[in-house]
């Protein structure tokens, strides 16, 4: 399987200096897209630049959300024909910060992802439990998100969604990745969920502070995918290290998610 990685940068870099991260990071990502699936989500503001600094790219680009609407009065809201206008290919949808910051609950993720679906965009959903503590007990809290999340999707829409597991307590500044253990384990459970429903292809990211010294062991992690990073790839240099990272010999098949660029 071609693993997927990928980053969001959250509320930071603005355009200008979207352009100077893709003429680092460009050249040395370039070469990796034979083998592998990479995307970036800047903000909002910075999707134009992004598509321009990628053009005849194989590299994806994305929003970091999606309203569930295609037009209306939804003031400061992006929408799935906006994002396609800006060529992007991803959205990313129900991120613990926007369930913490914008009240975002599984309902209103459900309706974002049929949005990205309606417009043939690739839904990268975020699941993951708050605190830390057993397996079992994230296990359950992951489901519920996933049985809400995707409620009444068909195995063939389920096939086009990428799911993200980030465990909240392993995100940002002065936390650390979750150990291989308890990656392995939330993720043959998603992958479990997955393929109950029908789901063939089936792509779990892991996130939460994945850095160069960790990718290699969470890339080798069963049932994971693919990287979803963070602060780490804010230096285009450092995302270029991670997306470079040495894959593990073998790898359970999939077919690929993406429309042509
Ligand atoms: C994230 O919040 O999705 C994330 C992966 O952040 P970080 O890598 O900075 O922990």
């Amino acid at each position: 399987m071609r693993p997927l990685i990928g980053t969001s940068w959250k509320m930071n870099l603005s355009a200008s200096e979207t352009t100077a991260w893709f003429a680092v990071a460009r050249p040395l990502l370039e070469p990796l897209t034979v083998e592998r699936d990479l995307f970036v989500l800047p903000p909002f503001p910075a999707l134009a630049a992004a598509r321009a600094a990628l053009a005849g790219s194989a590299i994806g680009h994305g929003g970091q959300d999606i309203h569930s609407d295609d037009r209306g009065a939804h003031t400061g809201d992006v929408s799935g024909p906006m994002l396609v206008d800006l060529g992007c290919r991803y959205a990313e949808i129900g991120h613990s910060e926007r369930r913490r910051d914008h009240g975002e609950t599984d309902a209103i993720v459900a309706a974002k992802v049929r949005a990205a679906l309606r417009w043939d965009l690739v839904p990268i959903v975020c699941v993951g439990e708050r605190d830390q503590g057993p397996a079992a007990r994230a296990r359950a809290i992951v489901t519920a998100q996933l049985d809400a999340g995707f409620a009444g999707l068909a195995p063939t829409d389920l096939d086009r969604v990428v799911v993200a597991y980030e465990p909240v307590w392993a995100i940002g500044e002065g936390a650390a990745a979750a150990d291989p253990a308890h990656v392995a384990e939330l993720h043959r459970a998603i992958d479990a969920w997955l393929a109950a429903r029908g789901a063939t292809t089936r792509r779990v990211l892991y996130g939460g502070s994945v850095d160069e010294a960790t990718a290699a062991d969470l890339l080798a992690t069963p049932a994971v995918a693919g990287l979803f990073v963070g602060r780490a790839a804010l230096d285009p240099r450092r995302f270029a290290a991670i997306a470079a990272t040495p894959l593990p010999l073998t790898r359970p098949a999939a077919s690929p998610l993406e429309r042509s660029a």
